[in-house]
C-alpha cells in the first residue's frame, strides 16, 4: 500500500468535489456494483488519503459510470469523474510500465 499526498492533490484538483465526502455509505448502498466488490464510500475515503493499493487498483475497474451514486450522494460529489481519473492514472502506470 501507498500513501502519496501528491496522488491525492492531483485528484482533487482534476475533482474537488471528493473533499466534500463525509462518509455517510449512501453512494455504497445505491451502487449496483455493491455486491460485487465495490465499496464506494471505502474507495472515496482511500482516495481522500491518497491510499492507491490493490484493493483500489482493483475496485475502479468495477464501476459501470450509471451516475446513482453521484445522484444520490448528499454533496452531490462527482464520484464517477472520481473513478475516471483514477483509471486514467492506472493506465498511464500501466503504458509506463511496458
Ligand atoms: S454518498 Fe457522498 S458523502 Fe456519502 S460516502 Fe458517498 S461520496 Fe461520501
Ligand atoms: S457510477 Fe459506478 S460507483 Fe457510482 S453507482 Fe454507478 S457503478 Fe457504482
Amino acid at each position: 500500500m501507498s500513501i502519496d499526498p501528491s496522488i491525492r492533490q492531483e485528484i482533487i484538483n482534476y475533482e474537488p468535489t471528493l473533499t466534500l465526502c463525509f462518509q455517510c455509505g449512501t453512494c455504497t448502498s445505491v451502487c449496483p456494483m455493491t455486491d460485487y466488490g465495490m465499496n464506494t464510500r471505502l474507495l472515496m475515503k482511500k482516495l481522500n488519503l491518497g491510499i492507491i493499493d490493490d484493493w483500489v487498483r482493483k475496485t475502479v475497474w468495477l464501476c459501470l459510470g450509471c451516475g446513482l451514486c453521484r445522484e444520490n450522494c448528499p454533496n452531490k460529489i462527482n464520484i464517477p469523474s472520481v473513478i475516471r481519473f483514477v483509471r486514467s492514472l492506472e493506465l498511464a502506470e500501466i503504458r509506463r510500465r511496458r
